[in-house]
């Protein structure tokens, strides 16, 4: 029977990318959603690291003979002092849909007079869990900018404002296929996918 690999997310786009990009190993990979009595924690950590490893830890609680693997990411926007950052996901409330809080980066941006620097990256910070507790964390850099106006259908979360350095589109309208070579998240997945390949 294979190993199997629990992913700590309940964002079905980040468990489809992440699915994907374990394909190399030969682990079965299952979605902390797949559990009816698993609640996510409460992501009050400082740095993506921190929330990652809170993710990865509350999930192994469940899961404690599985490899457990949690990503903490989010988009950081120099003229925004690096924000939304760890709050990406919560930016424009608790419950807040990708299109609000999409909105409010356009227009927070638009209101700093610095407003002509559009620099940004995504982070991802990978916590992988082994079957007997040892972590490990991968991590990765997408350098890009924002874009003036929402562009594109793919992907989730900003992908439809993020245009990665030397492209001209965003992610949205460069697609799945080409967001999963150059993303923060895909960059670290390789680490991992590498790690558990030399096992
Ligand atoms: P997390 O699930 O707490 O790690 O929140 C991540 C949030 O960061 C997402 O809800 C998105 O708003 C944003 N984010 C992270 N990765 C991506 C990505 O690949 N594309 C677009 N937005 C992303």
């Amino acid at each position: 029977m294979a190993q199997e690999i629990w992913v700590a997310t309940h964002n079905r786009d980040k468990f489809k990318e992440i699915r994907e990009l374990l394909k190399g190993t030969p682990l079965e990979v299952h979605g902390a959603f797949e559990l009816p009595h698993y609640s996510p924690p409460a992501e009050n950590g400082k740095t993506f690291q921190e929330n990652a490893q809170i993710k990865a830890k509350s999930l192994k609680a469940m899961k404690p003979e599985a490899w457990v693997l949690s990503d903490d990411s989010g988009l950081e926007v120099k003229a925004l002092d690096n924000l939304p950052g760890v709050h990406s996901a919560r930016y424009a409330g608790p419950t807040a849909r990708d299109i609000e809080n999409t909105s409010k980066l356009l227009k927070h941006l638009a209101m700093r007079a610095a407003g002509d620097n559009r620099q940004a990256q995504f982070k991802c910070v990978l916590c992988l869990i082994s079957p007997t507790g040892e972590e490990k964390f991968f991590d990765g850099v997408l350098s890009g900018t924002i874009s003036k106006d929402m562009r594109g259908k793919t992907g989730f979360g900003y992908d439809p404002v993020f245009i990665p350095e030397n492209e001209t589109k965003t992610i949205a309208e460069l697609g799945i296929a080409v967001k999963n070579k150059l993303s923060h998240r895909a960059q670290a997945l390789k680490q991992a996918v590498a790690f558990l390949s030399s096992l």
